[in-house]
């Protein structure tokens, strides 16, 4: 078996810098991380090892009770950005910049007087920080979702790891069923997410199957896994080499490897070693 590395793959320069910030905190138990720093278990074990405290992103309603409080780089709203300053928390930004563009699309778009429509997971921690400060909003997941909006100005941004051609089917059918609307898009998928995606369908020609690197949670590692199968090629979402599982690789002699926006390189190397060793003894099976 052939192991084909995709030419872009892993963590962003947005994970990246997070990461660089919070490996600076010089006390980590004065800190409470907002959420999932990234979505990404081997990360969020290494963090907690070194003393931080985690909200779960369900319970970040809940004041956290360190002094100091870290905001992730998935970002959050003005409106918690200023409950948590009012409330005498000392924050630690790690927003990547892109979701602030985001946010500033989307805030602009309200102030023009436009019905907000967000192409994302509702209920994603990104999501969330971009409708909280929003009035007049809509989180659209799939084409099922697009009505006739009550609204003639229709101002649409999506979630930065969402998968462009999801957003381009979705913004036809917003189109479709609003005929008589004037719509205003504002592509804000981010360039890492859109290079992983382009990546992974250079790949996809001259692979048997794939495997996808990252954590259950990541957004854009979940994208990467619909577009192989999309394209009907097989492919199967790893957190990490102890994963695999060498029974599913039977019968591929080409296996291309990908991984999300928040896995580590070395994360990547070990299911890279993982699977030059898997394939000795798939080869061996075959034989
Ligand atoms: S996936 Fe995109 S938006 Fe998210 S942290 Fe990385 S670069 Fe920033």
């Amino acid at each position: 078996m052939r192991v084909v590395r995709a030419d872009v793959m892993g963590m962003c320069f947005g994970v990246r810098d997070a990461l660089k910030i919070i490996n600076r905190v010089e006390e980590p138990q004065t800190v409470t991380i907002h959420g999932q720093l990234v979505h990404n278990e081997v990360v969020l074990d290494r963090l907690e090892s070194k003393g931080f405290a985690m909200a779960d992103e369900s319970a970040r309603a809940d004041l956290p009770e360190t002094p100091v409080v870290l905001i992730t780089a998935h970002g959050i709203s003005d409106k918690e950005r200023a409950r948590l300053t009012s409330a005498g928390k000392q924050l630690i930004d790690t927003t990547c910049p892109l979701v602030t563009r985001v946010h500033q699309a989307a805030l602009k778009l309200r102030d023009e007087g436009y019905h907000v429509l967000v192409i994302g997971r509702r209920g994603h921690v990104e999501v969330q920080g971009i409708i909280e400060d929003l009035d007049s909003f809509y989180v659209v997941q799939n084409e099922d979702e697009v009505i006739t909006f009550p609204s003639k100005r229709l101002g649409i941004v999506c979630q930065t790891t969402a998968a462009s051609r999801n957003v381009a089917r979705l913004r036809d059918v917003i189109a479709e069923r609003n005929p008589d609307a004037e719509i205003k898009f504002v592509d804000t998928v981010c360039l890492p997410t859109k290079d992983h995606q382009r990546s992974v369908e250079r790949l996809l020609g001259e692979v048997d199957a794939v495997v996808v690197v990252g954590g259950h949670n990541s957004n854009n590692t979940r994208e990467l896994v619909t577009l192989c199968l999309e394209r009907g090629i097989p492919a199967v979402h790893v957190q990490s080499a102890d994963s695999l599982d060498p029974d599913w690789f039977a019968g591929y002699e080409t296996v291309g490897l990908t991984a999300g926006t928040s896995t580590l390189d070395s994360t990547i190397d070990e299911v890279h070693q993982a699977l030059l060793r898997l394939s000795v003894g798939v080869e061996s099976r075959a034989h």
